[in-house]
């Protein structure tokens, strides 16, 4: 054999013996062995909230908006005054001629609970039955924002975008968890506001996740826009915002309120 083939070959051989062996030895003598430790994270550490004592009860971290008194915490959205719906018995019930209410406050992100109530005597059917709304966010006048629908959708059949739980004709329930006339209704809420760029185009769409009676009813849903009667949804830009009531002008019994309360999400 000529030398240099061989010189080359036992070269190659001797690569081929050691360069496994070194690739094998090399972690052994660098990385450290793992530890449970190297995946703990200590902060921040989260703030202590106290829970209610129920699982509807206000938090401690949370601001009540109705709480059984009175409606201090929101006024009329036509004259700017007092809400002017009536309180009773620790809830409030819709006042149909004096119009929607809204909070004082304005809000961004948040996670919102509030109990709502059809009358056990409701008549009327489709829309025309115990139409109220909640609006996550107003962004101005009469019906304005994004409407959660409100009605009585207990045996009452109507388009389904447009039934309780519905992001109204934008996104049907995933689910008609409705109580009978004359119970109570809870409607959890997980409202992302949606965000605008400076020259007022949108940066970042709203989302909205909402439970009705516990059960799932909107999941992490990305709205097209502020909630329409006639027409195509679209955005106009806003910052923070009050939440509104409707009092829709259908002539059914009104509906009534209780126990609302809201934790504002930095
Ligand atoms: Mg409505």
């Amino acid at each position: 054999m000529d030398r240099r083939i061989h010189v080359a070959a036992a070269g190659l051989l001797a690569t081929l013996l050691v360069a496994p062996l070194a690739a094998q030895q090399a972690p052994a003598q660098t990385a450290p062995k793992p530890s449970p430790r190297d995946t703990e994270v200590w902060e921040p550490e989260p703030r202590v909230v106290t829970p209610g004592a129920t699982g509807d009860a206000a938090p401690s971290d949370a601001v009540v908006l109705f709480g059984g008194q009175h409606l201090d915490e929101w006024v009329n959205v036509k004259g700017g005054g007092p809400a002017g719906w009536t309180v009773a018995d620790g809830v409030f019930t819709v006042n149909k001629p004096v119009g929607n209410i809204q909070t004082k406050r304005s809000f961004g992100n948040y996670q919102l609970h509030l109990e709502w109530r059809v009358p056990a005597n409701i008549t009327g059917k489709d829309q025309g039955r115990g139409n109220s709304g909640l609006f996550l966010a107003s962004t101005g006048g009469g019906d304005s924002g994004y409407e959660l629908q409100i009605l009585d959708s207990y045996n009452n059949r109507t388009y389904s975008n447009g039934q309780a739980g519905s992001i109204y004709k934008q996104a049907i329930p995933l689910a008609n968890a409705m109580r009978r006339p004359g119970e109570w209704n809870v409607y959890d809420v997980v409202w992302t506001a949606p965000t605008f760029k400076p020259d007022g185009s949108l940066q970042t769409p709203a989302r909205v996740t909402a439970f009705h009676n516990g059960v799932l009813i909107q999941n992490n849903l990305e709205l097209k826009g502020e909630t329409l009667y006639v027409g195509q949804p679209t955005y106009k830009a806003h910052g923070a915002t009050p939440i509104k009531l409707q009092a829709h002008g259908d002539p059914s019994e009104p509906l009534s309120f209780r126990n609302i309360w809201i934790r504002e999400l930095k």
